[in-house]
């Protein structure tokens, strides 16, 4: 049932659009968004082609485009080859008005279909292509750089930031004139130690007012001595919640912290790669909620039963896929073995990882050698 619905949404007469203007706080968004749109992206008609092309701004050659061009000139025929001149021309023409950004395009002049994005961030070089849009980098970027926001803070100060895709963009500052620690004559010591503390969490209410408003899914709290535990304690429980971490830092050490906290996100990334390994086997060795393998794993993909694929980082499998009647399988046919059809050559993985993408699974790349000896993918489940 859930095949009826992705053919549905796939008939679409126009469609190019572009996103993520750099620097475009909702760069992270798009990039969901995006991905989950292309990985939707399949026909019946196995005669169906898509371009996809990463730019990496730092190593693009100009020669890399055109070989890769030629190349692919040399194998396509009749209006395969027609599609795909012209969408490599709309493909070269967009890379040419946005020289100096990292890009990915997916086209195809056939379905009139062009969309693209802007990254934060370098890729490796590619062309590619195939009958559904090569989205394999695109979901690491998504794995790989989880967005939080940043406050930093004492008791009088607090700037907020948001980090998404590795980069780092200012939101808000905020301060209050609080009273010194020690009283300068006037009332009582207990008195003026309470007026301070009042101020001090009137303060804090303005903070948590803002991050209710801007705060990500992920939150890190920043800066010298207690007063981030304070302010994290008195936030209400789904603000506590989203806290991952807290970095002890002086005030005026912004660089610092910027750069401490994206060295946070990747550990933290390993972090969970390493643990959702070890829930894989952990479900493996009882027999409980996991799958592993190309074949087992495809099946509950298919189903709708994944709860977090892990995939192995720069593996590729040889395998085919059959536009027809959706059958993927490792290896090399000529035809299909369930209907007779023609069958286009895929990397199992990729068609595994799009299937994944539709039915909203979570999903982990992973160098660990523990993926690699279980079939080079895996999956945990939502049931069985
Ligand atoms: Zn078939």
């Amino acid at each position: 049932m859930l095949l009826l619905r992705f053919t549905e949404s796939k008939k679409i007469s126009k469609h190019i659009t572009s996103y993520g203007n750099l620097g475009n706080e909702n760069m992270k968004n798009d990039l969901d968004e995006l991905i989950r749109e292309l990985s939707e992206i399949y026909d019946a008609d196995s005669q169906d082609m898509y371009v996809t092309t990463y730019i990496n701004k730092k190593a693009l050659d100009v020669k890399f485009l055109d070989q890769r061009e030629r190349a692919c000139k040399l194998l396509l025929k009749g209006e395969e080859l027609k599609n795909f001149g012209n969408t490599i021309e709309e493909t070269k023409e967009f890379i040419k008005k946005n020289t100096g950004s990292n890009l990915a395009i997916f086209a195809s002049d056939k379905h009139n279909f062009f969309k693209s994005i802007l990254l934060p961030i370098e890729l490796k070089n590619a062309l590619v292509v195939d009958s559904s849009p090569y989205i394999r980098p695109l979901a690491r970027i998504q794995d790989e750089w989880e967005s939080f926001t940043l406050v930093l803070l004492n008791s009088n100060y607090a700037k907020i930031f948001s980090v998404s895709l590795g980069k780092v963009e200012h939101k808000k500052n905020l301060s209050k004139d609080i009273m010194n620690k020690h009283k300068k004559g006037g009332c009582s010591q207990a008195r003026f130690q309470r007026l301070r503390k009042g101020a001090i969490h009137a303060f804090f209410s303005e903070v948590e007012e803002a991050l209710e408003k801007i705060a990500d899914k992920r939150i890190v709290l920043a800066g010298p001595g207690q007063a981030k535990i304070q302010f994290k304690d008195m936030l209400p429980k789904h603000l506590n919640e989203r806290i991952v971490d807290l970095i002890d830092i002086d005030i005026d050490d912004e660089k610092e912290l910027l750069k401490e906290s994206i060295n946070l996100i990747s550990e933290r990334e390993e972090q969970k790669s390493h643990e959702a390994i070890k829930q894989l086997k952990e479900e493996i060795l009882k027999d409980g909620l996991a799958v592993y393998g190309i074949e087992e794993t495809l099946r509950a993909v298919k189903n709708g039963q994944v709860e977090l694929l892990l995939i192995e980082k720069n593996c590729k499998i040889r395998g085919w896929i059959c536009e027809n009647c959706q059958m993927v399988k490792e290896g090399a046919v000529k035809a299909c073995l369930n209907c007779g059809k023609t069958v286009s050559e895929v990397d199992v993985l990729e068609e595994i990882l799009e299937f994944a993408e539709r039915t909203d699974a979570e999903i982990e790349f992973t160098d660990d050698e523990g993926i690699s000896n279980l079939g080079h993918i895996g999956a945990i489940l939502r049931y069985k």
